[in-house]
């Protein structure tokens, strides 16, 4: 079969029809074949709201009766300005200056561009960046560099994206005393290479798409030290953790530790439209001011600052505040904590939860090998990714929601086909 639309991460010949979504309200989307389903992940986390919400379509229609897009060269609009200061509001005191671009990957691009620019302004070439193993940060070029150099992104690309340095996973020990050795082992990389690294970059908290894997925000006040100490920046990719996934409004608020450079997608435009966030310190930007037009920071995509986006993210921050949007992530996160912390059976090798993040990991990708089928029998989009069965649902999501949600996964756990599927082998992608 030939088909016109070309999937992601998708064998064509095999990979099955989509179910084509007629409408979608809440946490509800509807299948144009009738069956509805709680969206427990949100759009690829990025439908923090839900589905239609009334203020959000409202800011929409608003702005796109008066224009959608300007370029923002010459030109300018209010929203793009609003949006910024709110987002310099919302973030600590450093990060002053916010650079827009058109989805997660390219803010991380950016990041690490303005990372590289930066020394170079100062003539101190530096363009090397360390990352952690199991990270994601994207699937353009420069991002794809900066991931876990054992998924399939780096032998395919071999030659295309440049070589990084990648310090082990971030130890998951929830009080890290960091006697584990694992710093140690960070900081010989970072003298090692302190002479040629640009910046150092991390997904703070929780490494989602690595396979949400939980860090300690200690973790990250000693990488902030270490940083300084060899002199390069830090970026933080919270495209997945901000906006509140976390149980805080952005992951480094728990840890108190501030980045140079802080890349928001995803929740940002509450999955009505692509849009990103690159936010650089006071220092960051002041590395880029003078009189000579060659300091000027090289990027430019078409749609940055897009209004319509930008209305949209304005619309999304201030349901934060109007209808109490943390209090609701605290809430779910005592719920799925919970539902998940005493779950255990065999082939389960642990469950994790934090803020509006729900985990089983299991022993063997084979046994979530039809999870997403026996879920949506029961009313539940899931899409297990390796050894993850997860939620990350839309905040609104009631109490019962969620309850069917966590009550599905587990169930899934607890059905002959899991307890059989042991070695069978194939990876679930
Ligand atoms: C999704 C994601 C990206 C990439 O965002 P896109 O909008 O898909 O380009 C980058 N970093 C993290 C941590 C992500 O979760």
């Amino acid at each position: 079969m030939s088909r016109k639309l070309w999937l992601p991460y998708a064998q064509m010949a095999t990979a099955p029809a989509l179910l084509s979504v007629a409408n979608a309200q809440g946490v509800y989307l509807e299948l144009a074949d009738g069956r509805r389903l709680i969206d427990s992940i949100s759009s690829w986390w990025s439908v923090i709201h839900g589905y239609a919400h009334p203020v959000i379509n409202q800011a929409a229609k608003e702005q796109i009766d008066q224009f959608a897009h300007v370029m923002m060269c010459g030109l300018g609009n209010d929203p793009a300005e609003a949006l910024a200061e709110a987002l310099v509001r919302i973030t600590p005191d450093p990060l002053q200056h916010v650079f827009f671009s058109d989805s997660g990957s390219t803010g991380v691009e950016v990041a690490m561009k303005m990372a590289v620019q930066y020394w170079f302004n100062q003539d101190q070439p530096k363009t090397r960046f360390m990352a952690f193993r199991g990270a994601y940060h994207g699937d353009t070029t420069a991002c794809m560099s900066v991931g876990d150099p054992d998924e399939g992104m780096h032998s395919r690309f071999r030659g295309l994206a440049p070589q990084q340095i990648f310090a082990p996973m971030p130890p998951e020990c929830g009080d890290c005393d960091l006697n584990c050795g694992h710093l140690a082992e960070v900081e010989a990389l970072l003298a090692q290479h302190a002479h040629e690294l640009a910046a150092v970059i991390i997904e703070p908290l929780v490494q989602c798409a690595g396979g949400f894997k939980m860090h300690s925000p200690a973790f990250l006040q000693r990488l902030r030290e270490l940083t300084e100490r060899y002199q390069t920046l830090l970026i933080f990719d919270e495209v997945a953790t901000g906006f509140g996934r976390t149980g805080t409004m952005f992951a480094l608020d728990q840890a108190g530790v501030c980045p140079d450079l802080l890349v928001l997608g995803k929740g940002l435009t509450c999955g009505y439209s692509a849009h990103a966030a690159t936010l650089a310190s006071r220092t960051v930007y002041a590395g880029f001011e003078g009189t000579d037009g060659g300091r000027a920071f090289m990027h430019g995509p078409t749609f940055m600052g897009n209004a319509l986006a930008c209305r949209i993210a304005l619309a999304g921050l201030s349901l934060f505040a109007d209808e109490g949007r943390l209090t609701e992530v605290g809430r779910i996160e005592n719920q799925l904590t919970r539902s998940l912390s005493d779950f255990q059976v065999e082939g389960v090798v642990g469950t994790r939860v934090k803020g509006a993040i729900g985990v089983i990991e299991v022993d063997d990708p084979a046994r979530l090998q039809g999870a997403q089928a026996y879920a949506m029998e029961r009313g539940v989009w899931l899409r297990p990714f390796d050894r993850v069965l997860y939620t990350m649902p839309p905040y609104i999501i009631t109490p019962p929601q969620m309850e069917r949600v966590v009550h599905t996964m587990r169930g899934w756990c607890e059905t002959e086909q899991f307890k059989r599927a042991v070695g069978a082998g194939a990876a679930v992608t």
